[in-house]
């Protein structure tokens, strides 16, 4: 019941974690990585140990509700939801069918119902679970405490899963999820076991001698920071290893090697071609909220739990983000961004934005900070850029505070996937 390298890469991708498609990281990394990346998807576990019997009991209110609790979504779903409100298709992203199946636990234990059977629909595996008690681990955060039991077949060809689902006397809800869901189930169950602390026990019924004890919270979406930290591989591009050269060509990749490097070539090639000969000259930017410290940046992958903290942190009378650094999800590679000069008939003072594809990186360069690299940005985006102010080229961060980029090569259109 592991996951293969195409399952692991499919995980990380649809949650965000792209690594290149010809990795070459051995399957126990990935699979770590996923681990890992389930683990940070559960942003309200911040312990190391959990001790449920020292959280208070979940109580469900007017306006709080189990169902509501677990529903998490980022801004990107959110608005996605506003016009179609069917729910989304089965089995195209895992991670979403999990998230699915957390809010069936929060609408069949909102109404009594403890029993739950997740099965796929052609009955290969299966897990039996009671959820034993709800605890609210933070504010408006369910944590669901279980005895669990997972294995081949349907659950009732099981003798211990029969045995157990006819002993329990209350009523009991199926779930319908594939494989590749079981597993993450397994991993989240297997892994947030070990955080449960050795003195806290649950009663067992008679025919739950198999089952074992474990948790979850309802994951959230991965936000940036978290991305950043699961995508950067200091090391190889295609197999983490040492880096020992870079591509001579356009020196913007590092490889341990010949063979890796010739592994990448085929989906190196199109951007070492355009990078080729090219000047990367060196940018200090600052933030958005510099500028507006009090002002929410949003962007799609904005999550519940950065929406809380702004709140918050605004109720308190300071700036919506503590946050001195804008996240890497692109570690030292190059990437396109999109340089935007304020608009050639605007009348306010001269600025440039950035921005990369999916808005990870979204920062502006002030004359006053960065005299050269705003000038020279400025010039082309007037002469070249759509309306004289767009134009895309290859970047790579530097530091905390800079960037450099290659302004005189153009990006070829299929190469911007904008
Ligand atoms: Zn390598
Ligand atoms: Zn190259």
């Amino acid at each position: 019941m592991e996951l293969d390298r195409e399952e692991c890469l499919n995980v990380l991708d649809v949650l965000g974690v792209e690594l290149p498609r010809e990795t070459k990281l051995p399957l126990d990394v990935l699979q770590k990585r996923v681990g890992k990346a389930l683990g940070c998807t559960q942003s309200a576990l911040k312990s190391k140990k959990i001790d449920p019997s020292k959280l208070k009991k979940w109580r469900s209110s007017p306006g709080k509700s189990l169902m509501d609790a677990t529903k998490t979504i980022n801004m990107m779903e959110a608005t996605r939801n506003q016009g179609d409100r069917s729910p989304p298709t089965l089995f195209v992203d895992p991670f979403t069918d999990l998230r699915q199946s957390v809010m069936s636990f929060g609408m069949n234990c909102e109404s009594g119902m403890s029993i739950a059977v997740i099965e796929d629909p052609s009955e290969n595996y299966s897990f039996t679970i009671r959820v034993v008690d709800v605890y609210e681990i933070t504010e408006g955060v369910p944590l669901f405490v279980l005895l669990y039991e997972h294995g081949p077949g349907s659950a009732r060809s099981r003798k211990t899963a029969s045995d157990f689902m006819d002993s329990q006397n209350t009523m009991g809800f199926k779930i319908k999820c594939n494989v590749l869901e079981q597993k993450l189930w397994l991993i989240l169950l297997q892994s947030n076991a070990k955080l449960i602390e050795d003195s806290f026990s649950v009663n067992k019924r008679r025919t739950e001698s198999k089952h074992k004890l474990s948790f979850f919270v309802p994951p959230d979406p991965l936000g940036f920071h978290d991305i950043g930290t699961l995508t950067n591989d200091a090391g190889c591009i295609i197999c983490g290893g040492v880096t020992r050269s870079r591509c001579a060509q356009c020196q913007s990749v590092s490889y341990c090697g010949k063979d890796c490097q010739s592994a990448h070539w085929k989906a190196h090639k199109p951007m070492c071609k355009s990078l080729v000969g090219g000047t990367w000259i060196p940018v200090t930017f600052s933030l958005q909220t510099d500028l507006a410290p009090y002002v929410l940046n949003l962007n799609k992958y904005t999550t519940q739990s950065d929406l809380k903290n702004a709140a918050a942190n605004l109720k308190a009378g300071l700036p919506s983000t503590s946050e001195v650094t804008v996240p890497n999800i692109h570690g030292d590679r190059a990437f396109i961004a999109k340089i935007q000069a304020s608009l050639p008939w605007s009348t306010a003072e001269p600025s440039i934005s950035i921005y990369d594809r999916r808005r990870s990186f979204t920062v502006i360069v002030r004359r006053g900070v960065d005299r050269a690299a705003f000038d020279a940005m400025f010039e082309i985006c007037r002469k070249e850029g759509y309306m004289g102010s767009k134009i895309y080229r290859w970047t790579k961060r530097t530091g905390d505070k800079t960037f450099s980029v290659c302004l005189d090569r153009t990006p070829k259109e299929d190469e911007i996937k904008w």
